[in-house]
């Protein structure tokens, strides 16, 4: 896969990219053997190596080379070449012709937005130099790609090991006359970014160096600027001119320059925000459609919160349906409650705000997000949003004139969530029962949420599978948040087995609304209580995805109360509650 220099980055591949410049005034000739180190490495080494990037230079110009794997297995990999690509390259064999796995390369590569394709029919000295292989082979690739939306691509028979129609056109082929393989690279637009479009520059950073100084700085996405250009900051709207402008070029700057502007009014922006041509705003919205590729190890689970990362902004987010998810091998739309690793699908997003975005299609910087998970930070997901939910525009907040503080004080209390979580039998609707008829005794206003008796009502379409436990939270943890909204102490007491969506309720919460009690009895003291006989049927093998036995439980890392019921009984236990929630 070819690198569009223009569009890089990471600092590490601009640091690529300058190496590659000092590489192409001294190299010359492309060197097609560059192409297929990656692969011989690889061999030697008996490994499969993530993405190697490698530069060379012809006369006309510098590449980057984003080599990939190809197994199924490494389509994040791919992905992850691509999403930066201008141009990819897929080799073939003349002797197999087209295989899955070049029709997997061809949807994954226009997934990720590469505009250009090239098929090199190789070793086509196999086949007796013979046009009529190439043509049908050609052929059909054209006709294939063409089905995937691509509009730019051209097919090129070579014999690598010689040299055929990689750099000097060959003599054994007089029959074809299209460009060799290093013209196609050489013919490829790419740094041609269209100055007509409008300005677009995400907000990296705030320089304060003084209290009457504001610069804002950042990579522009698109477009120029210059001083008194009108602007507006989004999401807010806000439109101002821009005051002064630190470039390269004082006079002005264009897309792919890192500036600092500063504006005539004293607006408020912040890092993550999008400051564009006030005329030719982009979109915003806190819905999306988006293709998503997981590269997690752990899959995707609808409902659970993850931070989205897109271009400077970062906020929570959680993938709400999943429409359907695709077979890059043969293309079909499959139904899936969740992603695997290396799965792609096409996903209803929510953001916890709204974002200021452009789709991937129009500018790739704007449109591309990752997904991190919450505890490890690591990057889970890669995605590209198409367009915004119209609900998301649609839908909007009712200004409601009782609020949740006079709701409060008309009760006199402050609204809680208490949050019991632990094993199946640990004690939390026992101790949560006790802590309920305290409160209420001493005239507070509370409601109990028990898991059993919810899974009668509004979650009885919910099974026990991960994915349904998601779901059963993220509905228990809404509904909790509406009754703190009006005021109550609400007691939650769900085994919740899942960090992810425990944080997920707290972070529905205000600072210091939301109260998580580890009831921490050992597997081994809830199976000799078993006092509803599941531990005696999971064991049977009559129950499946048991917590504790063949589904997971992780423990609360940093829970506000733990109790131990094993040294203390129930009345004990709810006491302590008690005592901290007065306190
Ligand atoms: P969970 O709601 O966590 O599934 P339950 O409250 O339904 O658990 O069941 C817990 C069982 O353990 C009950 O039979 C309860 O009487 C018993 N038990 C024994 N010691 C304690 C304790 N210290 N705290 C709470 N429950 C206890």
């Amino acid at each position: 896969m070819l690198y569009d220099s223009s569009r890089v980055f990471d600092d590490q591949l601009q640091a690529l990219e300058r190496d590659s410049r000092q590489f192409g005034t001294q190299g010359g000739a492309l060197d097609f053997a560059l192409l297929v180190d990656g692969l011989q490495a690889e061999r030697e080494q008996g490994i499969t190596i993530d993405v190697a990037y490698r530069f060379f230079g012809t006369r006309a110009r510098s590449f980057i080379v984003a080599d990939t794997p190809g197994h199924e297995q490494y389509t994040r990999n791919m992905a992850t070449g691509a999403s930066t690509a201008a141009l990819a390259v897929l080799l073939v064999d003349a002797r197999k012709g087209l295989l899955t796995q070049t029709r997997r390369h061809t949807r994954i590569v226009t997934m990720f937005g590469v505009q250009r394709l090239v098929l090199a029919v190789n070793k086509i000295d196999l086949v007796g130099f013979s046009e009529p292989v190439f043509a049908s082979i050609a052929g059909e690739f054209t006709a294939f790609a063409r089905e995937c939306g691509f509009t730019d691509l051209c097919a090129i028979p070579t014999c690598a090991i010689h040299g055929d129609n990689v750099v000097a056109r060959s003599q054994r082929m007089p029959w074809y006359s299209g460009p060799t393989l290093s013209q196609a690279l050489e013919q490829t637009a790419t740094t041609a970014e269209d100055p007509s479009l409008p300005f677009r520059l995400p907000v990296q950073s705030i320089s304060r160096p003084s209290p009457d100084f504001r610069g804002y700085c950042g990579r522009i996405a698109a477009g120029r600027v210059q001083v008194g250009d009108e602007i507006r900051v989004q999401p807010s709207g806000v439109v101002t001119t821009v005051r002064t402008l630190h470039a390269r070029n004082t006079a002005g700057a264009a897309a792919g320059e890192s500036v600092l502007l500063t504006l005539d009014d004293d607006v408020d922006v912040s890092r993550g925000d999008l400051i564009s041509a006030a005329g030719a705003p982009v979109e915003v919205a806190d819905q999306f459609e988006a293709t998503l590729l997981w590269m997690g190890e752990r899959p995707l689970m609808p409902g659970r919160p993850y931070f989205l990362k897109i271009h400077t902004k970062e906020v929570s987010a959680s993938v709400t349906d999943i429409k359907c998810r695709v077979d890059v091998n043969t293309g079909a739309k499959l139904a899936a409650k969740s992603l695997e690793l290396n799965e792609i699908a096409t996903v209803n997003l929510s953001t916890s705000e709204p974002v200021a975005f452009e789709p991937y299609a129009a500018n790739r910087r704007l449109g591309a997000f990752i997904l991190l998970d919450k505890q490890t930070a690591d990057t889970v997901g890669a995605g590209m949003i198409q367009h915004a939910l119209r609900r998301s525009t649609n839908v909007r907040w009712q200004h409601l004139y009782v609020d949740k503080a006079s709701r409060a004080a008309q009760k006199y209390q402050k609204p809680l969530c208490l949050w019991f979580t632990g094993l199946s039998a640990s004690g939390k609707s026992t101790i949560a029962n006790l802590v309920e008829r305290k409160l209420q005794a001493d005239g507070r206003h509370t409601y109990l949420l028990d898991g059993d008796n919810i899974r009668h009502g509004l979650n009885r379409d919910l099974g026990f599978s991960e994915a349904d436990r998601v779901e059963n939270i993220r509905r228990v943890a809404e509904v909790a948040r509406l009754m703190v909204d009006a005021g109550l102490i609400v007691l939650v007491s769900f085994i919740s087995p899942f960090r992810a969506e425990r944080r997920l309720a707290r972070e529905l919460m205000a600072p210091g609304e939301f109260v998580e009690i580890f009831v921490d009895t050992p597997l081994e003291e809830c199976e000799r209580r078993d006092p509803k006989g599941l531990y005696a049927r999971a064991r049977q093998g009559l129950v499946k995805n048991f917590t504790g036995l063949d589904s997971a439980y992780e423990r609360p890392e940093a829970a506000e109360l733990v109790l131990d019921t094993v040294s203390q009984n129930a009345a004990a236990c709810a006491d302590l509650v008690c005592r901290f929630i007065s306190e």
